[in-house]
């Protein structure tokens, strides 16, 4: 078996392959030398020094060696479908009798004047993290481009770390169309109580060295910020591009059907780069979360195996700023009316209905630990598919448990 990426999907892909009762050899080929970890700690923990590199492996190298799985370091040039056989940029050849992509994406990149310089960087890898915590000292001048979750999350730990942050967003609003816009202003507030500057409509038009060394970013209203940093979260770019070469279905991401296989038998693709089908309309849709490459890296491994197992999980993610948390389950996107349920404390519940006042999204906020639990029932009761009047899911005298 083969997998390219050593991330998280490849690496619990890997690990599945082995519990799955996969006797044979499994090869784990990635580009990092580093042993698969999860990405969340690399814009939080890690930065703010509260989490080392060695905590977000996925599992010890033991475990990897215990498993007979081999890590090998290493670029794929390409791979054959039909031969079942695939080629490193070193020359050496592998037969597969499966192959998972578990390529990931790419962060990208500013295309303005000065995006090149020293100084303007991006974070996807641990690599990236450490070379950010060692500019997170007291008082540098950090700007994020993009409002994101990469530049909301970077802003929150560059704060605790005694920094200056600016967060240019050129959107009117933080955080994109799937967190509902009352909870982007909570959020955006939530920054701005914390000593962040934020600036919607607002994005770099150049950047340019200056004499003393720090960065000079021109915006696009004309204002010029000092930064000793430029930090870009605008998005990822899936990394399809080993797949459209082999001739397989792509469109900015690899198009696989419900039991994550692409349009070539025996190459199943999983995480970032996967161009899913959507539980509620079958449209192809692509997830960048953990709960993603945790989830369909397992499915895909099964697969490989000939499960035939439909991916059925319901997205979810969480991003932690401050002492503050936002949740998101289901696909608000395809909501046309919601309800609000107020919880304990500051936090609230946001239900998103479809036009046949089917519930398919429900998205948090609150402090950290006050949303949890109800979150956990929500999830739960979005991903049971009933139908539940949006007036007993605002009354929280109502419990949501009851529900289930
Ligand atoms: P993101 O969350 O998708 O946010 C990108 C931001 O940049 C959005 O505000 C987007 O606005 C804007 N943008 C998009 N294209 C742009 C362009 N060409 N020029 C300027 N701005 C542009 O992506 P990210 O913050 O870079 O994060 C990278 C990936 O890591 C994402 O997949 C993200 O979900 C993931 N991540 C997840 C978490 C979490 O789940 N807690 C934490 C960190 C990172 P529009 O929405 O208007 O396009």
């Amino acid at each position: 078996m083969a997998i390219v990426g050593a991330g998280h999907v490849g690496g619990r892909a890997a690990q599945t392959l082995r519990q799955a009762g996969w006797n044979g050899a499994i090869a784990m080929i990635g580009a990092e030398t580093h042993l698969p970890y999860e990405r969340p700690p690399l814009s939080k923990g890690l930065l703010t020094g509260e989490r080392e590199a060695v905590q977000c492996q996925l599992r010890t190298s033991d475990a990897w060696r215990e498993d007979r799985i081999d890590h090998i370091v290493g670029h794929v040039q390409s791979f054959d479908p039909q031969a079942r056989t695939l080629q490193m940029s070193d020359g050496r050849t592998f037969a597969y009798e499966a192959l998972l992509l578990a390529t990931g994406g790419r962060p990208r990149r500013l295309t303005i004047p000065g995006a090149e310089l020293d100084g303007v960087i991006v974070l996807r890898t641990l690599d990236d993290a450490a070379t950010i915590e060692r500019r997170f000292v007291p008082d540098a001048r950090i700007v994020l481009v993009g409002g994101g979750f990469i530049g909301l999350e970077v802003a929150a730990s560059a704060r605790k770390r005694g920094c200056e942050v600016t967060v240019l967003e050129g959107a009117p609003r933080l955080l994109g169309r799937n967190v509902p816009a009352s909870i982007a202003a909570r959020v955006h507030a939530l920054h701005e109580q914390n000593g962040a500057q934020i600036h919607v409509n607002t994005m770099p038009s150049s950047i340019d060295r200056r004499d003393d060394s720090a960065l000079a970013v021109t915006l696009t209203n004309g204002d010029v910020l000092t930064a000793d940093t430029v930090i870009v979260g605008i998005g990822i770019e899936p990394a399809d591009e080993l797949a459209r070469e082999a001739g397989l279905a792509v469109n900015r991401g690899i198009v696989v059907d419900a039991s994550l296989e692409t349009s070539a038998r025996g190459v199943f693709a999983a995480g970032d780069v996967a161009l899913f089908p959507s539980r509620y309309t079958a449209q192809l849709i692509r997830q960048e979360t953990w709960h993603n490459a945790e989830t369909q890296s397992r499915v895909a491994a099964r697969n490989m195996l000939g499960a035939a197992e439909p991916y059925r999980a319901l997205p979810w993610f969480w991003s932690d700023q401050y002492d503050h948390q936002l949740q998101v389950a289901g696909e608000p996107a395809l909501g046309v009316s919601s309800t609000t349920r107020a919880l304990d404390s500051d936090a609230e519940i946001h239900f998103h209905f479809d036009a046949n006042l089917r519930l398919v999204g429900a998205s948090g906020y609150g402090r950290l630990g006050g949303l949890a639990r109800e979150m956990r029932l929500a999830r739960m009761l979005v991903d049971s598919g009933n139908t539940i009047a949006p007036e007993t899911l605002a009354d929280s005298e109502v419990k949501l448990k009851s529900l289930l």
